[in-house]
C-alpha cells in the first residue's frame, strides 16, 4: 500500500469516527524532511491519494496541485520543534474542547500510559494564523496533546496509529468526565 493510501485509511476513520468533519481537521505526517498533509476545503471522505498535499518544513508545496490545510504552520512548527513526532492530528472534537481543563484524566485508568503526558491547554487564538501555530507548538514541547479552547484538540505521535488514538483517548477521557459529573448530579439529586 502506497504512503498515500496508508494515511488516507487513518483520514477516513477520524471522519467515520466523528472526530473530523467533513471540512475542519486536519492530518499530516512526517517522511524523511517531507509532510504529507490533508488539503484545504475538500470533503474528508472522499480524499484520493492525488489531492493529499507534499510540503517541506517552510510549508512549500513539492507535490500535489492543491493548497495544504490553511492550519499548516501549526503542523510544521510541532515537526522543528518535536524531532521525535511523526504525525500530528487536529480535530473538531466538541465535548473535549467545550470542557477542555476541566477534563479529569484520572476518571479512566490506562489513559496516562496511552497519553504519555498531561493534557495541555491553549487559550483561544485565531485558527490559521502563525501566532496560534507557535502557541500549539510550545504547549506540545511537554506534552502529546492538547485542547484549543474553542476550537478543538492536536495530538501527536510517533506515527499515525500513536497520534490518532492519543485523540481516542481524549475523547473518551471527555466524555467519562462529563458522565461522571452527570451521574454525581443525579445522586445528589
Ligand atoms: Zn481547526
Amino acid at each position: 500500500m502506497s504512503t498515500e493510501a496508508e494515511f488516507l485509511k487513518y483520514v477516513h476513520l477520524l471522519y467515520h469516527r466523528g472526530h473530523l468533519t467533513l471540512l475542519s481537521g486536519n492530518v499530516s505526517m512526517r517522511v524523511g524532511g517531507e509532510v504529507l498533509i490533508t488539503p484545504t476545503s475538500r470533503p474528508k471522505p472522499f480524499l484520493t491519494p492525488e489531492e493529499l498535499a507534499w510540503i517541506d518544513l517552510e510549508g512549500r508545496v513539492l507535490r500535489g496541485f492543491l493548497k495544504p490545510t490553511s492550519e499548516w504552520r501549526m503542523h510544521v512548527a510541532i515537526y522543528k520543534r518535536r524531532p521525535d513526532v511523526g504525525a500530528v492530528v487536529h480535530t473538531h472534537d466538541v465535548l473535549p474542547t467545550v470542557l477542555a481543563d476541566g477534563i479529569d484524566p484520572s476518571v479512566l485508568s490506562e489513559t496516562e500510559a496511552y497519553l504519555g503526558s498531561g493534557i495541555a491547554v491553549v487559550p483561544y487564538i485565531q485558527p490559521g494564523t502563525a501566532e496560534l501555530a507557535e502557541a500549539v507548538a510550545s504547549a506540545l514541547e511537554r506534552s502529546n496533546v492538547a485542547v484549543l479552547k474553542r476550537h478543538g484538540l492536536v495530538a501527536v505521535g510517533r506515527d499515525l496509529a500513536e497520534a490518532v488514538n492519543r485523540i481516542e483517548v481524549v475523547a473518551d477521557l471527555a466524555n467519562a468526565t462529563f458522565y461522571a459529573a452527570v451521574l454525581s448530579a443525579i445522586k445528589r439529586g
